[in-house]
């Protein structure tokens, strides 16, 4: 098995240094490095697309198990989809599509691998009575412990054990395979509405009460909030309009991040670039309001193939989740500090906010919705200069307001900040994960710090 010193996460930022990195392609290979940690030495974290934006796949002087190559889908039913933990999400979403059938969360991230689909956190706007984090629909997983021992786990034989796996980050077992629910595609409405701050947070109950999913995109110095509203819509007449979802994503996966990046880039006087970024987000609203809209798309094609190497025209971003009963309040305060942040402190983010309305969801012991539904606020940027040091006072803002973190997508939080979101429920995972993994083969020093061991 090949060796080498860096292996970084999608955008560029995190760096990690292994020992090793292994190509795993069958269970059997994941058996024998778990099983030889001379060879292999710890901490073991086994690894998909590498697109978190957080440290959590890192694996520092051990071994990171590349999962890529195991990437089959082993069974399609009438109502789940069976697959290997190295295939991604997209492609499992083209084969389903064939015969007609979708995922019930179709994250715009097609990269996501189907192992950290089942164990690890995700986001999107959920559809109305549905979740919006992908493993809540995974019924079954099958891991490698650190023993070697093959544990199998679903719904109907372990459910509380599930509910544990679903947000394992692999610090139980290396994942090798996962089983999701499925369901039959059906045509989806979109369309978009731009509100002032002020009047979409006073609006709030009545836009609930639409029976729409709802994702948002926030230009927060100009007071702006451009709202996705979805929904699946059985009686549409007529074609699928195709080029709905392709222009969302090109705006938002291309020339959205490419021409922040060059802003950034090109232009020294700080007035000037950030105007040319606003102006900009007044395009992006026209974009969405007016040709982003449509009775009857399909919800695979919200899912973007990013390059496996990322160019200029890459994102980064980070995310916190609020109690939507509170959302009224914070996220004005939220645009008054952020405001505030850039006058006082010179910064500002160079892209967008993003948020999505997730609802109420007690299908994994650390879901960031465990208590009732929540809206994310997620600052997104190319990552300019103060991007870090930002994050840094961002997450102390949100803690300090109720907020939660997601471990692979929040960066930079600290132990406290998550003790203070997650409560018991973290020791309970902590106990529980020291049963299957009691030398803590599986923890870096993130998950060190996040059980606190
Ligand atoms: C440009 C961009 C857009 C994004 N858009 C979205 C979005 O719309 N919605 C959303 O929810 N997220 C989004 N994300 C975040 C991303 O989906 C998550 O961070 C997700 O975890 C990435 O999947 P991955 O396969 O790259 O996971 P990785 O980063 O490779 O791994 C995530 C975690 O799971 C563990 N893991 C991975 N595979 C296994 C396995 N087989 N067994 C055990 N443990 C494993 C890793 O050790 C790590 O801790 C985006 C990220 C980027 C960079």
């Amino acid at each position: 098995m090949p060796t080498t010193t860096e292996v970084s996460n999608w955008f560029g930022d995190l760096v990690s240094k292994p020992k090793v990195v292994a190509e795993a392609k069958s269970v059997k290979d994941i058996q024998k490095i778990l099983k030889d940690p001379e060879k292999f030495p710890s901490p073991v974290r086994a690894f998909g697309s590498n697109h978190s934006t957080a440290a959590c796949a890192a694996a520092d002087g051990g071994t990171m198990i590349r999962m890529k190559a195991m990437n089959r889908i082993l069974e399609i039913t009438e109502d789940t989809v069976t697959v290997e933990a190295g295939a991604i999400l997209i492609d499992v979403a083209q084969e389903l599509r064939k015969q007609g059938k979708q995922f019930f969360v179709n994250t715009e991230i097609g990269n996501l691998s189907m192992g950290s689909a089942a164990c690890a956190g995700t986001k999107d706007g959920s559809m109305p009575g549905e979740f919006g984090q992908v493993s809540s629909y995974c019924t079954r997983m099958k891991l490698v412990l650190p023993s070697g021992k093959i544990l199998e786990a679903s719904e109907e034989s372990d459910p509380e054990l599930m509910k544990m796996l679903r947000c394992s980050y692999g610090t139980f077992g290396v994942v090798t395979e996962a089983t999701f629910r499925i369901r039959a595609m059906e045509p989806m409405e979109v369309f978009h509405e731009t509100f002032s701050v002020k009047d979409y947070c006073a609006r709030l109950p009545e836009l609930w009460a639409r029976g729409y999913s709802m994702m948002y995109y926030m230009f927060l110095y100009d007071e702006k909030v451009t709202c996705e509203f979805r929904k699946y819509n059985p009686k549409a007449k007529g074609l699928r309009e195709l080029h709905v979802w392709p222009l969302r994503n090109y705006l938002w996966s291309d020339l959205g991040p490419r021409t922040c990046f060059q802003a950034e880039r090109d232009i020294a006087d700080k007035k000037a670039r950030y105007k040319l970024i606003d102006v900009f987000g007044g395009t992006w609203r026209w974009n969405l309001e007016n040709l982003i809209k449509s009775k009857n798309t399909a919800a695979p094609d919200q899912m973007i193939r990013y390059p496996e190497v990322s160019g200029d025209n890459r994102y980064t971003f980070s995310l916190w989740a609020f109690p939507e009963s509170e959302y009224a309040k914070i996220l004005p305060a939220y645009t008054k500090w952020v405001k505030s942040y850039y006058k006082t402190k010179g910064y500002r983010t160079n892209m967008l906010h993003v948020g999505y309305r997730i609802a109420k969801d007690q299908m994994s012991t650390l879901s960031y919705s465990f208590d009732g539904n929540v809206m994310t606020i997620d600052p997104v940027s190319t990552a300019n200069p103060g991007w870090t040091k930002f994050l840094d006072d961002f997450n102390v803002w949100c803690s300090e307001r109720g907020g939660a973190p997601l471990p692979n997508q929040t960066f930079g939080f600290t132990r406290a900040q998550a003790v203070k979101a997650l409560g018991a429920r973290l020791d309970t995972m902590a106990a529980k994960r020291a049963e299957f993994d009691p030398g803590n083969r599986l923890l870096n020093p993130f998950f060190k710090t996040f059980f606190g061991v």
